[in-house]
């Protein structure tokens, strides 16, 4: 941690040695470590209220399967907050021309609708490849998988409201990425999915053109909600809300005992079967057939697989305690 003054207010703020954009929480301008204000800073709006937050998330946890009937009143909410996460927009387009070589099969010494051999020859290829892509890129502390993966609505952006923030005591990550770093990964990431076109056509790429051009870039912190809430005063679950467009991003579900129990009942039910379809293999590889003159092996070995395989998904579905909203 080092003391770093902001270059409008002069407020004092504390910075870690990896931040690359900072907000300051006196007077909400964003600069680099170098003091240089960010014109360009943008925001999703908080359109959620608290309260419209947490109806959202009861009225999204009453449709999972596995929940009590009158799960939205025994939630009780324990603690809620928001958090604006810094991300990085960019579009790029993105074009290649290449000549390259690729390998081609010929026939020859046909007769009598035979081959007699196959030649393997190498042919000039060339081409082009273009894309627009746009690439979002989480940009600030390390933090659980949904909030990095976010598919953030990028179109409803807006200049970044201080005021906004304030009014809701949120708390505004720094970015860890700078925006030459965001360009060049954008710029990457781009040039990969185009490469892997061209890689599909042709064997070796011996010359190419390219031209990367960034069209659109922006800095946006997306506001979300972090919720903790109980089930009739028990275990505290958690999940997190876009306070802009009210999408669950991820929840914790509080599944019924006997839910739980139902599932364990089943798995249990499909790993007896997978031991029994061990067995009858075991008995049929020594020889030994239950049912005379039949051999089982196969059979048992595919009842084991499969039984198996329903085993572990039924435990995994018990066990497996958040979900998150699909992309829409
Ligand atoms: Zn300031």
């Amino acid at each position: 941690m080092a003391k770093k003054h902001c270059p409008n207010c002069g407020g004092a703020l504390d910075i870690h040695p990896t931040d690359a954009i900072i907000t300051c929480s006196y007077c909400g301008t964003s600069f680099t470590p170098d003091g240089t204000k960010m014109k360009e800073h943008f925001a999703l709006q908080v359109n959620y209220s608290e309260s419209d937050a947490l109806d959202t998330l009861k009225a999204y946890l009453v449709k999972v399967p596995g929940v009590a009937n009158d799960l939205a009143q025994q939630i009780s909410l324990k603690e809620i907050s928001m958090t604006y996460y810094p991300y990085w927009v960019y579009t790029v387009q993105g074009d290649v021309s290449y000549r390259g070589i690729d390998k081609k099969a010929s026939f020859r010494g046909q007769s009598g609708g035979r081959y007699s051999s196959i030649h393997w020859e190498w042919v000039a290829e060339s081409g082009h490849q273009e894309q627009t892509r746009q690439i979002r890129l989480y940009a600030g502390p390390k933090v659980r998988g949904e909030i990095v993966n976010y598919p953030i609505a990028t179109r409803s952006r807006r200049y970044f409201n201080f005021e906004e923030a304030k009014q809701h005591t949120a708390n505004v990550l720094f970015s860890k990425v700078s925006e030459e770093a965001a360009k060049q990964q954008a710029i990457g990431t781009t040039k990969n999915i185009i490469y892997s076109r061209i890689n599909r056509e042709t064997e070796r790429v011996e010359e190419a053109k390219e031209n990367f051009v960034v069209t659109d870039h922006a800095y946006i912190h997306v506001p979300i909600y972090h919720i903790q809430f109980t089930v009739g005063g028990g275990k505290t679950y958690e999940a997190a809300l876009d306070a802009s467009n009210g999408r669950v991003i991820y929840t914790e579900i509080p599944r019924t005992t006997g839910f739980k129990l139902k599932a364990l009942g089943s798995a249990a039910f499909w790993f007896i079967l997978t031991i029994i379809g061990a067995a009858v293999a075991f008995l049929s590889y020594q020889g030994i057939h239950l049912i005379s003159g039949l051999d089982l092996f196969y059979p048992a070995i595919g009842l084991t697989t499969i039984s198996g395989i329903l085993g572990i998904l039924t435990l995994y579905y018990v066990t497996r305690g958040v979900t998150a909203e699909r992309a829409r």
